[in-house]
């Protein structure tokens, strides 16, 4: 298991997701931040949109993805 912060997934504050993949915590960061805009947080709303925008234009987002990859590829297990 290793762990990324919602920070580190693009957003502002520094919960922690866990995941077995960088798909895991993408998915976890996903659903945190639809749940901090149902509970009207403004400040996780830019993250927000910005993923709404990924999966909308999945070959834009690309990138972002990949360095998201690597990220949690360079992580060390906990
Ligand atoms: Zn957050």
């Amino acid at each position: 298991m290793k762990t990324m912060t919602c920070q580190q997934l693009g957003g502002p504050c520094d919960l922690a997701h866990r995941g077995e993949t960088h798909d895991d915590v993408i998915n976890a960061q996903d659903q945190h931040l639809k749940a901090m805009e149902k509970a009207g947080d403004a400040a996780h709303q830019p993250a927000r949109d910005e993923m709404k925008k990924r999966w909308r234009r999945p070959r834009k987002a690309l990138g972002w993805y990949n360095d998201m990859k690597q990220t949690f590829a360079a992580l060390p297990e906990n």
